[in-house]
């Protein structure tokens, strides 16, 4: 791993079975500091790789049959999700998957038992609503509260590395907004990201460096104001004819 590479894949390959593989030699790097996102069309394989990353892929069915994965200075490839997530690599709650009967403290206190307080008001600061609904439970908040919620908790965990799956999913586009301004401030605040996304047009405005997956294999990448300016990306991605 380079210097300043906070997240790096190699030559991943993964599959389902004997007869799915879904990716074929994938590389990509998120350099420290910066949003790295991953766009593609359904079933290019975004949310294997976010599950490869997290160690979370067996419990899916899915073995990492070879290449590699490393975070600054810990080998991951195959490791359990708690040395992942102990080596600072941490995805928020796939399908923003919070525990809707416990309340948002409860939830947040699961992202992380052992958090100082300023970790805790770090994330209070970001998601004051979550602060205002800290004793309700999490099945009462909206779609993009619970988004909030799962966010939060991954930060609970101190991640070097956030792994963001479709955070936008499903919500309304002034929500949507607010959670892409919301990943702003957290990179800027010094966390890397690693964004997937379906929504281009708001990944790569967020992102520094994107990377478009197409069956299993990275077709293209590219800065992610060049591949904004592309016509191929505007055309295929972009919904620009
Ligand atoms: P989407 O946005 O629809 O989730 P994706 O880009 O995240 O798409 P994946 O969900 O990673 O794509 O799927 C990649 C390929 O792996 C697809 O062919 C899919 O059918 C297959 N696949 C995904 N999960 C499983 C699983 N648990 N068992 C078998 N095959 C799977």
């Amino acid at each position: 791993v380079r210097d300043g590479t906070a997240l790096s894949v190699r030559d991943l390959t993964v599959s389902y079975g004997r007869a799915v593989r879904a990716l074929h030699g994938v590389s990509l790097q998120v350099p420290r500091g910066e949003v790295v996102a991953v766009l593609g069309a359904n079933g290019a394989g975004k949310t294997t790789l976010m599950r490869a990353i997290s160690g979370v892929l067996r419990f899916h069915g899915g073995l990492v049959t070879g290449g590699h994965i490393s975070c600054a200075e810990a080998r991951l490839t195959k490791a359990p999700p708690h040395r992942i997530v102990a080596a600072g690599v941490v995805q928020a709650p796939e399908g923003r998957r919070v525990f809707g009967r416990m309340t948002v403290e409860e939830n947040l206190r699961a992202g992380g038992f052992h958090a100082p307080a300023e970790v805790r008001k770090r994330v209070f600061d970001l998601f004051p609503i979550l602060a205002e609904r800290r004793t309700q439970r999490a099945s009462l908040l909206s779609g993009g509260e619970q988004q909030m919620l799962a966010m939060g908790r991954a930060l609970m965990a101190r991640p070097k590395v956030l792994l963001l799956d479709e955070p936008t999913l499903g919500l309304a586009p002034k929500m949507a907004e607010h959670i892409a301004r919301t990943v702003a401030e957290i990179n800027r605040q010094g966390t890397s990201v690693l964004l997937v996304e379906q929504n281009a047009a708001l990944a790569l405005r967020l992102s520094n460096y994107a990377y478009v997956l197409d069956v299993g294999e990275v077709a293209l990448e590219g800065p992610s104001a060049e591949l904004a300016a592309s016509d191929e990306v505007r055309r295929r991605y972009l919904g620009v004819s």
